[in-house]
């Protein structure tokens, strides 16, 4: 079957002051249904662009965005519609997402409306009550009479979760949802979320800066590392965090300060970065853009060509990494396994 979304070749440009800015540059990525892709790197790594494309918030430049198969710019207007409805985009701030005069109710009750899936005034509220209790907002009657002043930033968040799943969605974008909230309540919504993953068999485009909070939500999924709109590294999440293949991967996952041995055993990488300082999208470098930083830089090599993202491990694996020595290794390992047979 079709992934539930594709993203092929995907490309973003800005034209900006300084010239045109690819802020995604050729980005193939998938999410099946059901399932979790993290898409994690530093800010202005692309992640945002990439998710605002994927829910047909602005259109790429190049490449498409397919959802169920179709590209969205072969979707009749009725397609267009159903998508819309199946998509969801959960923003950061879950402050600014909600109208402050609307109480709950008529917040959770406004799409439904609009879109007739519901009949009448007690409907839509038994409906926004069921919401409520998908996103263990509850006693829902606590809640539906309220205003967004009068909830926390974790309630409000949830508040917004039970928006989108009033569309009944199949994917859920949600654009570092969690990370204005405080540890203990982020990992309750995170439960929250894995809950709705496995009971209604959402999917998620799920992007964070933080390994710690894409180790925990996609363990069971994959894992995509983004650098300068660019896909670094991508695979199953525990085979990219307990197995980092790229360097910045490497410097990412060794750049987190908690006392996780999987994610704490890199330090040394991050503390070999050659700079600290990311290179401006409008002045990439030439060949691998992440040369003048990396640890494992061979001039030459790394500053003429820029490498591919290829398949890398196991055949028939998932894995991808675009590094000139990881694939050199892997060509070097497949010429040695294949003398030793
Ligand atoms: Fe580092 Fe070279 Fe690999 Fe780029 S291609 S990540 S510079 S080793």
């Amino acid at each position: 079957a079709a992934p539930l979304l594709k993203l092929r070749g995907l490309e973003q440009v800005f034209d900006t002051k300084k010239g045109p800015v690819a802020a995604v540059g050729g980005v193939d990525l998938e999410v099946q249904a059901g399932k979790v892709l993290c898409l994690v790197g530093e800010s202005g790594c692309g992640k945002t662009t990439t998710a605002r494309a994927a829910a047909g918030i602005t259109r790429p430049t190049a490449g498409a965005v397919e959802f169920r198969g179709k590209s969205l710019t072969d979707m009749t207007p009725g397609e267009k519609t159903a998508y819309r409805r199946a998509v969801q985009y959960i923003h950061q701030d879950p402050y600014a997402a909600l109208n402050p005069t609307r109480t709950v109710a008529s917040t959770l009750t406004a799409g439904l409306k609009r879109h007739g899936l519901v009949k009448n005034r007690t409907e839509a509220r038994a409906k926004a009550a069921e919401l409520l209790q998908l996103v263990d907002l509850t006693p829902p009657e606590s809640y539906l009479d309220s205003y967004p002043h009068q909830l926390s930033g974790g309630q409000r968040q949830r508040v917004n979760v039970a928006r989108s799943l009033a569309m009944n969605p199949e994917l859920l974008i949600c654009d570092e949802s969690t990370s204005m909230l405080d540890v203990s309540i982020r990992v309750s919504l995170l439960n929250t979320l894995g809950r709705l993953r496995d009971d209604l068999d959402v999917g998620f485009l799920f992007i964070t800066h933080d390994l710690a909070v894409a180790k925990y939500f996609a363990w069971d999924g994959e894992i995509a590392v983004m650098y300068l709109g660019k896909v670094v590294e991508h695979g199953p999440t525990p085979e990219v965090i307990g197995n980092p293949q790229h360097p910045y991967t490497k410097a990412l996952i060794g750049a987190v300060c908690e006392p996780d041995p999987d994610l704490a055993k890199a330090n040394a990488a991050a503390e070999q970065l050659r700079s600290a300082e990311i290179p401006s999208l409008t002045d990439l470098p030439a060949g691998c853009a992440f040369h003048p930083r990396c640890p494992a830089y061979e001039p030459g090599l790394c500053d003429s060509t820029e490498p591919a993202l290829e398949r890398t491990g196991a055949a028939g694996g998932r894995r991808r990494v675009s590094c000139h020595i990881v694939a050199r290794d892997q060509r070097r390992g497949s010429v040695q396994a294949a003398a030793g047979r």
